[in-house]
Protein backbone atom coordinates (compact mmCIF):
# COMPACT_ATOMS: atom_id res chain seq x y z
CA UNK A 1 0.00 0.00 0.00
CA UNK A 2 2.68 2.13 0.86
CA UNK A 3 4.72 1.71 -2.25
CA UNK A 4 1.58 2.35 -4.39
CA UNK A 5 0.74 5.92 -2.41
CA UNK A 6 3.93 7.30 -2.81
CA UNK A 7 3.62 6.28 -6.89
CA UNK A 8 0.15 7.97 -6.79
CA UNK A 9 1.66 11.31 -5.16
CA UNK A 10 4.58 11.07 -8.13
CA UNK A 11 2.03 10.91 -10.82
CA UNK A 12 0.05 14.17 -8.68
CA UNK A 13 3.23 15.67 -8.62
CA UNK A 14 3.95 15.50 -12.40
CA UNK A 15 0.96 16.61 -13.60
CA UNK A 16 1.81 20.12 -12.34
CA UNK A 17 3.77 20.81 -15.52
CA UNK A 18 2.00 22.50 -17.95
CA UNK A 19 -0.01 20.34 -20.60
CA UNK A 20 0.74 16.99 -18.43
CA UNK A 21 -2.13 15.07 -18.19
CA UNK A 22 -3.40 12.39 -16.15
CA UNK A 23 -2.26 9.41 -18.75
CA UNK A 24 1.50 11.17 -19.18
CA UNK A 25 2.23 12.24 -15.60
CA UNK A 26 2.05 8.17 -15.54
CA UNK A 27 4.43 7.62 -18.33
CA UNK A 28 6.53 10.12 -16.66
CA UNK A 29 6.41 8.45 -13.41
CA UNK A 30 6.99 4.94 -15.06
CA UNK A 31 9.91 6.13 -17.31
CA UNK A 32 11.69 7.93 -14.41
CA UNK A 33 11.12 4.66 -11.90
CA UNK A 34 11.89 1.77 -14.07
CA UNK A 35 13.78 2.86 -17.29
CA UNK A 36 15.97 6.12 -15.83
CA UNK A 37 17.00 6.60 -11.88
CA UNK A 38 19.94 8.02 -12.07
CA UNK A 39 17.60 10.68 -14.19
CA UNK A 40 15.18 10.64 -11.48
CA UNK A 41 17.26 11.25 -9.06
CA UNK A 42 19.13 14.32 -10.74
CA UNK A 43 15.87 15.80 -11.71
CA UNK A 44 14.95 15.74 -8.28
CA UNK A 45 18.17 17.31 -6.89
CA UNK A 46 18.23 19.98 -9.45
CA UNK A 47 14.29 20.87 -8.84
CA UNK A 48 15.37 21.28 -4.87
CA UNK A 49 18.30 22.95 -5.43
CA UNK A 50 17.33 25.35 -7.65
CA UNK A 51 14.11 26.24 -5.44
CA UNK A 52 16.37 26.61 -2.70
CA UNK A 53 18.95 28.92 -4.46
CA UNK A 54 17.12 30.86 -6.99
CA UNK A 55 15.24 34.18 -6.31
CA UNK A 56 14.16 37.32 -8.32
CA UNK A 57 16.85 39.87 -8.95
CA UNK A 58 16.29 43.34 -6.86
CA UNK A 59 16.81 44.89 -10.45
CA UNK A 60 15.88 42.88 -13.32
CA UNK A 61 13.45 40.39 -11.78
CA UNK A 62 14.84 37.60 -13.83
CA UNK A 63 15.96 34.61 -11.58
CA UNK A 64 19.21 34.90 -10.26
CA UNK A 65 21.73 33.46 -7.42
CA UNK A 66 22.40 36.26 -5.73
CA UNK A 67 20.37 39.66 -4.89
CA UNK A 68 21.61 41.09 -7.97
CA UNK A 69 22.02 39.12 -11.25
CA UNK A 70 25.57 39.07 -13.14
CA UNK A 71 24.14 41.14 -16.00
CA UNK A 72 22.67 43.90 -13.89
CA UNK A 73 25.95 43.82 -12.05
CA UNK A 74 27.99 43.59 -14.93
CA UNK A 75 29.95 47.35 -15.70
CA UNK A 76 29.90 46.70 -18.95
CA UNK A 77 26.21 46.92 -19.70
CA UNK A 78 24.92 50.30 -20.86
CA UNK A 79 22.65 51.67 -17.71
CA UNK A 80 20.58 54.12 -20.21
CA UNK A 81 18.87 51.28 -22.29
CA UNK A 82 16.13 49.34 -20.29
CA UNK A 83 14.54 46.30 -22.38
CA UNK A 84 11.19 44.73 -21.29
CA UNK A 85 10.47 41.50 -21.73
CA UNK A 86 8.29 38.86 -20.62
CA UNK A 87 10.04 35.78 -19.14
CA UNK A 88 13.86 34.88 -18.21
CA UNK A 89 13.89 32.59 -21.49
CA UNK A 90 13.03 35.89 -23.62
CA UNK A 91 15.79 37.71 -21.63
CA UNK A 92 18.28 34.75 -22.73
CA UNK A 93 16.83 34.93 -26.98
CA UNK A 94 18.04 38.88 -26.75
CA UNK A 95 21.43 37.68 -25.10
CA UNK A 96 22.11 35.11 -27.28
CA UNK A 97 21.12 36.97 -30.77
CA UNK A 98 24.14 39.53 -29.20
CA UNK A 99 22.11 42.50 -30.31
CA UNK A 100 21.68 44.00 -27.27
CA UNK A 101 23.97 45.67 -24.68
CA UNK A 102 21.41 47.54 -22.17
CA UNK A 103 19.95 46.00 -19.24
CA UNK A 104 16.82 44.65 -18.98
CA UNK A 105 13.33 43.99 -16.85
CA UNK A 106 11.48 40.72 -16.65
CA UNK A 107 8.02 41.21 -16.07
CA UNK A 108 7.14 37.34 -15.67
CA UNK A 109 4.01 37.06 -17.42
CA UNK A 110 1.85 39.11 -19.99
CA UNK A 111 -1.33 40.81 -18.83
CA UNK A 112 -4.10 38.52 -19.47
CA UNK A 113 -7.51 39.80 -17.70
CA UNK A 114 -9.42 36.45 -18.70
CA UNK A 115 -6.82 34.62 -16.82
CA UNK A 116 -6.71 37.33 -14.11
CA UNK A 117 -3.24 38.15 -14.54
CA UNK A 118 -3.38 42.07 -13.84
CA UNK A 119 -0.52 44.93 -13.88
CA UNK A 120 0.54 43.93 -10.46
CA UNK A 121 1.24 40.43 -11.39
CA UNK A 122 3.71 41.86 -14.29
CA UNK A 123 5.25 43.91 -11.79
CA UNK A 124 4.44 47.00 -13.29
CA UNK A 125 4.94 49.26 -10.14
CA UNK A 126 8.52 47.99 -10.15
CA UNK A 127 9.32 48.63 -13.32
CA UNK A 128 8.11 52.10 -13.17
CA UNK A 129 10.80 52.47 -10.29
CA UNK A 130 13.55 50.51 -11.87
CA UNK A 131 12.99 53.15 -14.87
CA UNK A 132 12.97 56.22 -13.25
CA UNK A 133 16.35 55.87 -11.46
CA UNK A 134 17.78 58.82 -13.52
CA UNK A 135 20.26 56.75 -15.72
CA UNK A 136 17.85 54.89 -17.75
CA UNK A 137 16.94 56.91 -21.46
CA UNK A 138 14.90 54.61 -23.32
CA UNK A 139 13.15 51.76 -22.13
CA UNK A 140 12.59 48.99 -25.38
CA UNK A 141 9.79 46.98 -25.22
CA UNK A 142 10.12 43.48 -26.29
CA UNK A 143 7.01 41.42 -25.15
CA UNK A 144 5.96 38.91 -27.61
CA UNK A 145 3.42 40.07 -30.81
CA UNK A 146 0.71 38.48 -29.29
CA UNK A 147 -2.43 39.59 -27.90
CA UNK A 148 -1.57 39.75 -24.44
CA UNK A 149 2.40 40.77 -25.13
CA UNK A 150 0.46 43.74 -27.51
CA UNK A 151 -1.89 44.60 -24.38
CA UNK A 152 1.41 44.18 -22.00
CA UNK A 153 3.29 46.58 -24.55
CA UNK A 154 0.43 49.19 -24.84
CA UNK A 155 -0.25 49.09 -20.90
CA UNK A 156 2.88 49.43 -19.87
CA UNK A 157 4.28 52.26 -22.68
CA UNK A 158 1.31 54.42 -21.36
CA UNK A 159 2.94 54.15 -17.21
CA UNK A 160 6.08 54.74 -17.98
CA UNK A 161 5.35 57.83 -20.88
CA UNK A 162 3.46 59.22 -18.10
CA UNK A 163 6.71 59.81 -16.26
CA UNK A 164 8.38 61.54 -19.01
CA UNK A 165 10.25 58.22 -20.17
CA UNK A 166 11.26 57.65 -23.61
CA UNK A 167 9.38 54.29 -24.65
CA UNK A 168 10.22 52.55 -27.60
CA UNK A 169 8.46 49.19 -29.61
CA UNK A 170 11.06 46.24 -31.23
CA UNK A 171 10.14 46.39 -35.10
CA UNK A 172 7.86 44.29 -36.39
CA UNK A 173 10.34 42.07 -38.38
CA UNK A 174 9.22 39.30 -36.10
CA UNK A 175 5.22 37.47 -37.17
CA UNK A 176 1.96 38.45 -36.03
CA UNK A 177 1.28 36.16 -32.67
CA UNK A 178 5.19 35.83 -32.39
CA UNK A 179 7.10 34.74 -29.57
CA UNK A 180 10.55 35.84 -29.11
CA UNK A 181 11.40 32.62 -27.64
CA UNK A 182 10.58 30.94 -31.21
CA UNK A 183 12.00 33.54 -33.12
CA UNK A 184 15.84 32.97 -35.00
CA UNK A 185 18.99 35.64 -33.54
CA UNK A 186 18.78 37.37 -36.84
CA UNK A 187 15.30 38.15 -36.81
CA UNK A 188 15.45 39.62 -33.70
CA UNK A 189 18.78 41.22 -33.95
CA UNK A 190 17.13 43.05 -36.62
CA UNK A 191 13.90 43.71 -35.14
CA UNK A 192 15.68 45.66 -31.83
CA UNK A 193 17.66 47.55 -33.99
CA UNK A 194 14.39 48.94 -36.16
CA UNK A 195 13.15 49.80 -33.04
CA UNK A 196 10.38 52.71 -33.22
CA UNK A 197 9.07 55.40 -31.01
CA UNK A 198 6.12 53.85 -29.48
ZN1 LIG B 1 19.22 41.34 -12.79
Amino acid sequence: MKASSSLDELVAALRCLPGVGPKSAQRMAYHLLQRDRPGASRLAAALAAALGRLRHCEKCNSYSEEAVCAVCASPRRDQALLCVVESPGDLLMMEQAQCYQGLYFVLMGALSPLDGVGPRDIHVDRLIRRAADGLVREVILATNFTVEGEATAHYVGEALRARGLKVTRIARGLPVGGELEYVDSGTLAQAVLERREA
